[in-house]
């Protein structure tokens, strides 16, 4: 315990220099040992099931290229979908080649049961259909040119260019140098270093934790614990890598549709609830917008989870215990010590500390929305279906300027979310050159392509999808 006994410290008024000095010990404590197990194999003996395509396989001692933290995140489910959103350069033949010594054995075929179903896709053929092999030699080709050109391999040339490595780099630096301006209570911090964390958490958070800002699996699982100001990093990966990517827009399988469905009915599996007809409202927007990421996912769909075991009642959630529940009780407590309470103890209880405490938090949770809302909410692709896996991706998800170098720093590469969702272990600094290549095999393949011009038209169909949301089932046509 000795050294987390310096977090004790951290409610004093000490510089920021100093806190993050109180912060090392426990750090370096955590990394090494068996705090973050999923950063480790399983112990000697204990098994890692998982099923893919119908066959349960013990991965426990395979090592996998995204390191132990990947394949946790398959443990005891069925992860074929996200087997295959990761493994588009990967042959079905090779693959299964690379599996088969880890094949689980007849007995366990038959006695194992998946924590979560797979369903709503149909596999059969998917590798052999005409718009998935397009998609994929175009992948190959892509990546194939741009390995050869910069002399790296095809897999690192998928993760984040040096051009890009150097704007975060920047950007995080921009956001640490405004830091004590904020703690200080300069009036310009108040929004300029909020927006700065999300430009720095938008251009490589997301990345990572889909395995796509680098070839090393290490720094892609420990670079989000450096700014975790959109969820814990754990959390994410069952809300979103696991459980969105897997089944956008499926109805109790996608985590994002319930995340407050007392308040907002984002899809017809929600049920209306008199309290929806308000939501297209512009005072229901902005209360909801401004505690997304603060209140609901920092800190209520957390507890919901290691209380319930599911996240939103449609992610199977891996449990914490011993040292890792205490670390990441620690890191939701430092959460709300450094977001909600310091501006009371730096400013006493007035309204400089109240709007300190909100504001911030509030104006990071709107560029969040504002950016993420747009992509899977509209009529176009909120109740569209499709069996194959990748058309489903495609049908379910819309981009907005996809070409603008501006929608695209601002959002982090989220308006191209079709090529996201399509691509999540590629770094979004390559999708602008993937769009029009994935765009004209869909026209080629009478794939439906969503994708608007601006984020006003994104806006515009959101909101329109919203108030349709909000009308009574019977009046939409929609059965719940
Ligand atoms: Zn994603």
């Amino acid at each position: 315990m000795l050294p987390f006994l310096p977090l004790l410290l951290l409610p004093l008024p000490l510089p920021p220099a100093a806190r993050l000095l109180l912060l090392l010990p426990a750090l370096l404590a955590a990394l090494p040992g068996r705090c973050f197990p999923e950063f480790h194999p399983p112990p000697e003996g204990e098994p890692l099931h998982t099923l893919v395509h119908g066959v349960w396989y013990d991965l426990a001692s395979f090592p996998h290229p995204g390191g132990p933290v990947a394949l946790r995140l398959a443990k005891g489910r069925d992860a074929t979908a996200l087997f295959e959103a990761h493994h588009h350069l990967l042959p079905a033949p090779a693959a299964a080649r690379i599996l088969a010594p880890y094949r689980c054995c007849e007995r366990l075929q038959g006695e194992l049961e998946a924590a979560e179903g797979g369903g709503h896709y149909e596999w059969g053929g998917f590798a052999e259909d005409e718009f998935v092999k397009g998609v994929r030699s175009m992948l190959r080709a892509h990546f194939g040119a741009e390995a050869r050109r910069r002399g790296v391999s095809i897999s690192d040339a998928m993760k984040a260019t040096p051009r890009r490595r150097l704007l975060v780099l920047l950007l995080s630096l921009s956001f640490l140098l405004s830091l004590p301006a904020l703690l200080g209570g300069r009036w310009w911090a108040l929004l300029a270093t909020p927006q700065l964390a999300w430009l720095c958490v938008a251009n490589y958070w997301h990345d990572a934790l889909h395995f796509a800002l680098d070839g090393d699996w290490r720094v892609n699982a420990l670079a989000p614990y450096l700014f975790p100001w959109l969820s814990s990093p754990w959390m994410w990966y069952h809300q979103h890598v696991i459980g969105h990517h897997s089944h956008p827009n499926v109805g109790r399988r996608d985590p994002d549709l319930a995340h407050a469905p007392q308040l907002k009915r984002e899809h017809a599996s929600v049920r209306w609830r008199p309290a929806h007809a308000r939501q297209g409202g512009l005072g229901m927007l902005l209360l909801l917008f401004s505690i997304a990421v603060g209140g609901g996912m920092q800190i209520l769909s957390d507890v919901r989870c290691n209380l319930g075991g599911s996240y939103n009642n449609a992610v199977a959630y891996e449990r914490l215990g011993g040292k890792r529940l205490l670390m990441h009780v620690l890191g939701r407590a430092g959460y709300v010590f450094c977001v909600f309470v310091w501006p009371f103890l730096r400013f006493g209880l007035c309204t400089k500390a109240a709007l300190f405490a909100v504001v911030p938090v509030a104006s990071f949770s709107w560029s969040f929305m504002l950016a993420s809302q747009v992509n899977h909410l509209t009529v176009e692709t909120a109740h569209a279906q499709d069996t194959n896996f990748l058309k489903h991706q495609i049908a379910t998800a819309q981009d907005f300027g996809p070409q603008s170098a501006l929608c695209n720093f601002l959002s982090g590469g989220l308006c191209m979310q079709i090529e996201h969702h399509c691509f999540p272990s590629v770094n979004h600094c390559h999708l602008r050159a993937l769009q029009p290549k994935l765009e004209a095999l869909c026209k080629k393949h009478g794939v439906p392509y969503n994708k608007v011009d601006t984020w006003w038209e994104a806006w515009e169909r959101h909101l329109r999808h919203t108030e349709l949301m909000g009308k009574r089932p019977f009046e939409v046509g929609h059965e719940h």
